[in-house]
């Protein structure tokens, strides 16, 4: 089985970051917004730091209470979009409950707004062309940023010359941040893809009927080979904890040995990539910031 890491696809990124510098007049500026202390938002935040200034890019973070108020909170977080230093946002979620997250949604900039979040309706945006990014990845309009981990997944099946038209992907887990819109990118590649979900009759049967299989539940070490169809290649997204308080995936890695063909690791898979994404939506969204002001 061959380990298909992360690393090797972020290089590759990289380098196309660095190009896409040599064309800017400006270092690119990623704001990341944190309400509260969340380890989890606390170590993504780190995480997208380092990526980020290591590929050249600039990064500051933005930290708010837990308990701050929704209208304050609107009035930081307009602020910040209206910025015009700032090329990119970050806003780490959820939000605490007293904040209104849908009204988020709706204030960001599109053009700033490169994990992809805004708007999630498809009602009422009339003609389609208008629509902003994550109803951009539903309508299969690429013009938009596609959620930076959905987008990773893709990447990392084309950057190791996996053949998606076709196809037959299993995708487990229907959330709006992993599960549907990366359903979406890999329907876009002319894959046959499967939704599977909590309430998904016979899993392990529907899953062995996948060439590709991605794991996006949250469940630690789920999908085992039961899972697997014979030379499949499975990619696994889950970021979980186990019992022994260690980082782990939604697949039992080492019992797919024999079974899959390739497979990702957690840690070392699609969380680098992830970032990598990031930076390569940030370096878009200022070379569209600069074709816009030129064109002033
Ligand atoms: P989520 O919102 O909790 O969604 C989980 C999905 O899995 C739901 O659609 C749920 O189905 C489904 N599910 C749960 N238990 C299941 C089961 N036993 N059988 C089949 N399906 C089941 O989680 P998420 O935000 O999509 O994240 C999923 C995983 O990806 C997490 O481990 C998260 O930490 C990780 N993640 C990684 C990155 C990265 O950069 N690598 C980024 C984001 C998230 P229902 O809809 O029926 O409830």
């Amino acid at each position: 089985m061959i380990t298909m890491k992360g690393a090797a696809v972020s290089a590759k990124l990289k380098e196309q970051v660095e190009k896409g510098l040599e064309t800017l007049t400006w270092v690119p500026k990623l704001t990341i917004i944190r309400v509260g202390e969340n380890p989890d938002d606390i170590s993504y935040e780190k995480g997208a730091t380092k990526k980020l200034t290591s590929f050249g890019l600039e990064v500051e973070s933005k930290v708010f209470p837990g308990d701050i108020s929704d209208e304050a909170f609107k009035k930081e977080f307009a602020a910040i979009n209206a910025d015009a230093s700032v090329d990119g946002i970050l806003m780490l979620r959820p939000l605490p409950k007293q904040i209104n997250e849908q009204d988020i949604e709706k204030m960001i900039d599109p053009a700033k707004d490169l994990d992809g979040i805004s708007p999630q309706s498809l009602i009422n945006i009339k003609p389609v062309t208008a629509a902003v990014n994550i109803a951009k990845v539903f309508s299969g309009d690429t013009s938009g940023f596609a959620p930076c981990t959905a987008e990773a997944v893709v990447c990392m099946l084309k950057m190791n010359d996996i053949a998606l038209s076709g196809k037959r992907v299993a995708v487990v887990g229907r959330s709006m941040v992993v599960g549907r819109p990366l359903s979406m990118l890999l329907l876009h590649e002319n894959a046959t893809v499967t939704i599977c979900h909590s309430r998904t009759a016979s899993l392990p049967e529907v899953c062995r009927e996948a060439d590709i299989l991605t794991a996006c539940v949250g469940k630690a070490a789920m999908i085992n080979h039961t899972y697997v169809k014979k030379d499949a290649v499975v990619i696994d997204v889950g970021i979980n904890i186990d019992e022994n308080g260690k980082l782990c995936g939604d697949v039992d890695f080492a019992d797919l040995e024999g079974t899959a063909s390739a497979a990702t690791p957690v840690p070392g898979g699609v969380g680098g990539v992830t970032t990598a994404v990031l930076a390569q939506h940030l370096v878009r969204a200022a070379r569209m910031k600069q074709e816009k002001n030129s064109n002033k």
